[in-house]
């Protein structure tokens, strides 16, 4: 059994659609294909559900259209005539819903989460209609499904948290009947229920969740995520054009990774998969004969395999004094942070000056807000808060690499003669990651450095250590 999901740039257009059914049809079955909506179509769910808010209706009739015309060219693709009518009628459907809930927020003049997540929803719901009706249309027996009846979450809409438990219940309903019939199921990515069935997303990018979650509740042999890069690289393409692509990898290194940024994987993408042993493939819907990058438990190597970063962080800084109870106040600052919603990218501690270091997502409503908040919660005691916006957070990922003693040191070396100010740093024992939070400023030039440093050498002593072609022909002709 496979998962394969397929991310908004592979289904973009009619044609990538296509592509993206024939790596489906190579696969054998059973098979589920968990879908994004296309490229943009997001986004401009997103715009719609704001300028309705506020009222604006030209604008959003040239939304809605933009958003009609990007269905509507992937539905003239299907080749087969009564699927592709069919499938019309569904997305006039889908379309009609859609107009009717941004009526609805256009009357209230205010957009909740959950409003935006019903809206938003949207795009992969069409996107499952019109892949599945592809793969009809080419012979390929299939069903859409739309996963607010399969992945079951709790009611935080727009960063909802699925429920295993119940996810697995839902899809042996709802999904392995279809299989059971064989039929290639495509589930939309991204969306979930709630306990009270309405409609919830998984935030940004949540397309890869859903394929590992639906992996794990079909107990899947393997998840492939196809998206528009051969694989992992070894830093963001779009900063480091001569990134290369990771082969290997394993579950804690690629959790690291997209916890720090790298937006090839959401960032909880892995854990579904951790607890199966569910290997996940990375690969290229442009260069699908390519090998990838394969995640699993192991870990190989014990270099640096990849460096990541991400921006628009704040760092908090809680100074208590000697005499205070350094638990208590701990438990009341991630008890504040907790209530708020606010998410903790990294803590630590110095003990010797009693200071509290958390580096928490800067959505949360920027310092001002977070830094009377925690001092309201902190009010009995004499701890001091202090805050810094606009941080970025630099990882270097690698098992071995990070668990070397110096390597840190060599890190911060190396930050520092590049003229990037650390604010804070972190090693861990069996860590698998080497941390170190910049101003935001700085974090590309710290993503440059530190990938020269750590990937560019590896690169320049393989090509080293590789024998040259002239050698090599010399050999065989010897041995010929
Ligand atoms: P999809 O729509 O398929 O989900 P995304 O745009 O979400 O694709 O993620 C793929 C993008 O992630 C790549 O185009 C690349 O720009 C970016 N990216 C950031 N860091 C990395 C990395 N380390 N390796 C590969 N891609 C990365
Ligand atoms: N379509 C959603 C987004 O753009 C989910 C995804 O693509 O993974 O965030
Ligand atoms: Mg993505």
């Amino acid at each position: 059994m496979i998962v394969l999901k397929f991310g908004g740039t592979s289904v973009g257009d009619a044609a990538r659609v296509a592509e993206a059914c024939t790596i489906v049809e190579s696969q054998p079955s059973p098979r589920a294909v968990v879908v994004s909506a296309a490229s943009g179509v997001t986004n401009l769910l997103l715009e719609a559900a704001g300028v309705a808010s506020q009222s604006k209706p030209d604008d959003l009739s040239r939304i809605v259209n933009a958003i009609r015309e990007k269905h509507f060219g992937i539905a003239a693709g299907i080749t087969d005539e009564n699927e592709r009518a069919a499938a019309l009628a569904a997305l006039d459907q889908l379309h009609a819903a859609l107009d009717a809930a941004l009526i609805d927020v256009a009357a209230a003049g205010i957009l909740s989460k959950r409003d935006s997540d019903r809206i938003v929803a949207t795009g992969e719901k069409s996107m499952s209609v019109l892949f599945a009706a592809n793969l009809r249309a080419r012979g390929t027996a299939a069903a859409h499904v739309f996963a607010d009846r399969v992945i079951a979450t709790d009611d935080r809409f727009s960063a909802a948290r699925p429920d295993r438990v119940r996810t697995r219940a839902a899809s042996d309903d709802v999904v392995r009947p279809l299989l059971g019939q064989g039929c290639t199921v495509v589930m939309t990515g991204f969306i979930g229920f709630a306990p009270d069935g309405s409609t919830t997303t998984l935030g940004r990018g949540g397309s890869d969740y859903s394929s590992t979650l639906l992996g794990a509740a079909l107990e899947a042999d393997e998840v492939q995520i196809w998206t528009d890069v051969p694989g992992v690289l070894s830093a963001d393409p779009r900063q480091v054009p001569d990134a290369r692509v990771v082969p290997a990898i394993s579950f804690d290194e690629a959790q690291e990774l997209a916890h720090f940024g790298a937006k090839v994987l959401h960032p909880r993408t892995i854990r579904p998969a951790v607890a199966l042993g569910i290997p996940v493939r990375i690969l290229s819907t442009f260069a699908p004969n390519e090998p990838g990058t394969i995640v699993t438990r192991e870990s190989s190597g014990d270099s640096v395999k990849a460096v990541t970063a991400m921006k628009g962080l704040m760092l908090l800084t809680i100074d208590v004094p000697e005499l205070e109870d350094l638990a208590a106040a701990a438990a009341l600052v991630f008890g504040q942070l907790s209530l708020d919603r606010v998410e903790i990218v990294q803590v630590s501690q110095a003990s010797s000056r009693r200071r509290m270091t958390y580096l928490v997502d800067g959505s949360a409503g920027g310092c001002s807000r977070v830094t009377r908040r925690i001092e309201d919660a902190l009010r009995d005691s004499d701890a001091s808060v202090g805050c810094t916006e606009d941080v970025a957070v630099v990882a270097a990922v690698g098992e071995g690499a990070s668990a070397q003693p110096a390597a840190l040191a060599k890190m911060l070396g190396l930050l520092d003669r590049a003229g990037v100010p650390v604010l804070a740093s972190s090693q861990q024992a069996n860590n698998v990651a080497l941390v170190a939070a910049v101003p935001g400023r700085f974090a590309a030039k710290a993503v440059e450095t530190l990938h020269e440093a750590f990937i560019g050498q590896q690169a320049a002593s393989s090509k080293a250590r590789r024998p040259r072609r002239s050698r090599l022909l010399g050999e065989s002709v010897r041995v010929g």
